[in-house]
């Protein structure tokens, strides 16, 4: 397959990894031009903001485009924090304080009710309009205080299953079970059979 596909994430750590799960199609992948701004995502759901931001690209560049939107899912409130994941904790949110927010939440959730789950949902959106959807989900429990170094975001509080948080997992290990992983190595094999 030759296509050249343009990423939305401004992020250059994401845009690597995204890079490397796509390499095997053999595509070209541009960065988000400097000129074309972020776009406010205000979709209910991540396929809303996913292809919103793949569209606002395609619009602003008439190259086929890729963007993702991520977000963690806590049962014990009701799928929250979901796709307002980035900014839980208000305008002036950062990971530290997600955190926080979300351990204060769950303060008295015992841990067999602390289950939760990553969602990323990759969208592509193409000049004549067609558009391909996939997502890739990692499921896990909150724990009570975070642990591990590595990462970002929700990691220190979010295990796995075998006792490790994505904190305490190297890069390649989380790529290989990641979310986001998961959703692009499920657009690889969509894009390979268009
Ligand atoms: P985005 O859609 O990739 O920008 O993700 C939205 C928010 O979800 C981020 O600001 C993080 O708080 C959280 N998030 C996304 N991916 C991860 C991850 O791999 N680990 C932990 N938190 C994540």
């Amino acid at each position: 397959m030759s296509a050249t596909f343009v990423l939305a994430t401004a992020n250059a750590h994401k845009t690597l990894e995204i890079a490397e799960i796509l390499e095997p199609l053999g595509v070209v992948l541009l960065p988000r031009p400097p000129e074309v701004p972020d776009v406010d995502e205000t979709g209910e759901t991540l396929e809303d903001n996913a292809l919103l931001k793949a569209r606002a690209l395609l619009d602003a560049t008439g190259l086929a485009a890729i963007a993702d939107d991520t977000g963690l899912f806590v049962d014990a409130l009701s799928g929250a924090p979901g796709v307002h994941s980035a900014r839980y904790a208000g305008a002036d949110a950062t990971d530290e304080k997600n955190v926080v927010k979300l351990l204060d939440a769950l303060a008295s959730v015992p841990d067999e009710q602390r289950t939760a789950r990553f969602r990323t949902v990759a969208a592509v959106a193409r000049p004549d309009g067609s558009v391909t959807v996939v997502e890739g989900v990692l499921e896990g429990r909150i724990i009570h205080s975070p642990r591990g170094l590595g990462g970002f975001g929700y990691d220190p509080i979010f295990d796995i299953g075998d006792g490790r948080t994505l904190s305490e997992l190297s890069a390649d290990e989380k790529n290989e079970i990641s979310h986001r992983g998961r959703a692009f190595r499920e657009l690889v094999s969509v894009l390979r059979n268009l």
